[in-house]
């Protein structure tokens, strides 16, 4: 059985092919600058690198291409080896609350909501569009980000604002980084041996969300209607208050739109620190004393631990913290402060353990009063196992 797991941009296409017998990469790569001068492909497989520099004007050129190279470097022997192909979708609304078949009645659904996540959603339709042309018999598998969190209630996804704009609208909290969060949870659940546990799930790279956990069931979640709120990122404030924005158009002569990019791109870590959005660039600053760099890193980790506690009282207490993505698997610094500033909920780390990165790893003391694990997350392989569940039934 192998399976495509895909993550479709405006002018890029990210892919990976499982073998799900054992659930292993096969191939992976990057098509980039789709549509744009000086496009090209990097294929990885066996150890090997390839990567060319080629047109590709539309994605349906990049799924041609893909499909052409994985047979040309017998990666499979025919494209009747694809059982299915998985596409990542940022937005679902509340129209889709787990994975589906791509039909036509789905495709109609996504065109409706495409406004919500307008620079992710359409060039996610794109990628399904691309795949259906050119492997018009393969199923296709549809994976929300937002899926996981639809199981959170109404006091938690409602806004304290005019309900009209909810039924009107559909203002509410969606969340993010479903598919990661759901990830975790599959994996606490295998490491535990059991499916009831409180969990607090830290996804925290250059996007950044934490979710609340009960049972396998997403309870709240971070991120709100966009992908702007929650906690502070490598370029996205997280929350602030929104009177914030008039008074910034006013004093720069912007529209909205203008600072609410400003908030997206040019704030958080980056915005803070005037220096950099990565958190290894801010960590060799504060080692020199950069004041603004060293002011940044500390509202970042107070922001994901205001979070923690939150979520740790929502829960009624909390069995397993889980560190994942870029800053959450690697940063021992950051893992480090945060687990300090949690010293008051009984939580105990070994620093020597919290010297692992990549690999799942308990960083926690037996004495601690809640487990804490590092665990790499991997979407793709969630994408993919899926996308067979799905094909099967
Ligand atoms: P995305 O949200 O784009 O998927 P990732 O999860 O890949 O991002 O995280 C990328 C971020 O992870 C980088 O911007 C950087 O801040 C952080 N990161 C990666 N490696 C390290 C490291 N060794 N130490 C600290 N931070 C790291």
């Amino acid at each position: 059985m192998k399976i495509i797991s895909i993550n479709a941009g405006s002018s890029s296409l990210k892919f990976s092919l499982f073998d799900m017998k054992d659930e292993h990469v096969i191939a992976s790569g990057l098509f980039e600058r789709i549509g744009i001068e000086g496009s090209n492909y990097t294929i990885k497989f066996n150890g090997e690198k390839i990567t060319q520099e080629i047109e590709l004007s539309t994605h349906v050129d990049a799924v041609n291409i893909l499909l052409d190279k994985l047979t040309d470097l017998n990666i499979i022997s025919s494209l009747d080896e694809i059982d299915g192909v998985g596409h990542r979708i940022v937005q679902g609304k509340d129209l889709f609350q787990e994975s589906v078949i791509v039909t036509d009645e789905v495709m109609e659904k996504l065109e409706e909501i495409k406004g919500f996540a307008p620079l992710h959603n359409p060039a996610n339709m794109l990628g399904i569009e691309a795949f259906r042309k050119v492997l018009p018999n393969v199923p296709m598998v549809a994976v929300f980000d937002t899926a996981f969190h639809q199981t959170m209630d109404k006091t938690t996804y409602l806004y304290p604002v005019p309900y009209s704009w909810y039924e009107d609208y559909g203002v509410r909290k969606y969340g993010a980084h479903g598919t990661s969060h759901r990830y975790i949870t599959e994996t606490v659940k295998k490491i535990l041996g059991r499916e009831a546990f409180r969990l607090i799930s830290c996804h925290i790279g250059n996007g950044g969300s934490i979710t609340a956990i009960k049972d396998g069931v997403c309870v709240d979640t971070s991120m709100g209607f966009t992908p702007l709120a929650g906690i502070m990122m490598g370029t996205r404030s997280g929350d602030i208050d929104p009177s914030v924005i008039p008074y910034v158009m006013e004093k720069e002569g912007k529209n909205a739109s203008e600072v609410i990019d400003d908030l997206n791109k040019r704030s958080g870590l980056f915005g803070m620190s005037e220096y950099s959005s990565d958190m290894r660039d801010i960590v060799e600053q504060c080692d020199m004393q950069n004041e603004k760099c060293l002011v940044a890193r500390q509202k970042y980790v107070r922001r994901i631990v205001d979070y923690i506690a939150q979520y740790y009282v929502l829960l009624g207490g909390a069995d397993v913290i889980v560190f994942t993505a870029g800053v959450g698997e690697n940063s021992v610094p950051v893992r480090r402060e945060i687990c300090e500033k949690l010293a008051c909920l009984g939580v105990k780390i070994d620093l020597d353990l919290n010297n692992q990165r990549g690999e799942i790893t308990k960083i926690s003391t037996e004495d601690s009063s809640i487990a804490v694990y590092i665990i790499p997350t991997d979407e793709e392989l969630m994408i993919a196992r899926d996308t067979l569940h799905l094909i099967h039934r």
